[in-house]
């Protein structure tokens, strides 16, 4: 299983950057994780839009959820040019007004995901826990050939959610605040490394990074809590597990 950051950002995008994206691949099962700003354009220079076979989102804020619109826009334009054959299935909580908007017919639809119940998309197998967000939001772990890699979507730490990420070498977990800041619903980076240290991760990738101060700090931060290898995401970077 290949994990590869596409944007990074929480918030808004910095000059050329995208918010939240990631693409998850084993064999030909290529997943897009949240599809936030900027995610469309970086995306390409990693896969072929053609080759997507699903789309997963976290929640319907927009730094996840911005290039939905656009994504469908390229399955229409691709399948018209015959490029694309399959109508590309977009797995996302139900909720009362954006669900409905997955629906692109016939070029994407929507799939509701239960976060009790297991998801199997080609050779990935998806399970989630609910996370304590602003808007109701999922953590993913992704597990494939008995290794697995969470995500944490936008929360802020609590226990379960280590118990949940207990026996995945890797965390990429949302690191949305400097040390002096505080703001329900989302994480310091001394939070991101605790969530690491107490799931016994391998590796921490910090992500959803803000769009202002010095990301080092977030680094050092979290390097006091997590003894690991820790990592701050950029555009490219690309764990294969
Ligand atoms: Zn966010
Ligand atoms: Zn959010």
């Amino acid at each position: 299983m290949k994990i590869t950051v596409i944007g990074y950002f929480g918030t808004y995008p910095k000059a050329g950057a995208a918010t939240s994206g990631y693409l998850l691949e084993e064999g030909k099962t290529k997943v897009l994780i949240d599809c936030g700003s900027g995610v469309i354009s970086s995306l390409q220079k990693y896969v072929d839009i053609k080759e997507l076979t699903a789309v997963i989102l976290t929640h319907y804020h927009a730094d996840h959820t911005a290039d939905i619109p656009i994504l469908q826009y390229s399955a229409m334009m691709l399948t018209k040019l015959n490029e694309r054959e399959h109508s590309l299935p977009i797995f996302a909580l139900r909720d009362k007004e954006n669900f409905k908007k997955l629906d692109y017919s016939p070029y994407c639809y929507g799939m509701e995901i239960n976060p009790y119940e297991n998801l199997i998309i080609g050779d990935i197998n998806f399970s989630f826990i609910e996370t304590k967000h602003s808007k109701r939001c999922i953590a993913i772990k992704a597990a494939s050939n008995n290794k697995s890699i969470i995500y944490t979507g936008d929360t802020e730490y609590f226990d379960e959610l280590a118990e949940f990420s207990k026996g995945s070498s890797v965390i990429i977990s949302e690191s949305s605040l400097y040390e002096d800041i505080e703001v329900p619903g989302h994480m310091k980076a001394s939070e991101a490394g605790l969530l690491a240290s107490n799931s016994k991760a391998q590796k921490l990738v910090l992500s959803h990074l803000p769009p202002y101060g010095n990301h080092e700090d977030l680094y050092e931060a979290a390097s006091k809590v997590f003894e690991n290898e820790i990592i701050l995401a950029y555009s490219g970077l690309s764990i294969l597990l």
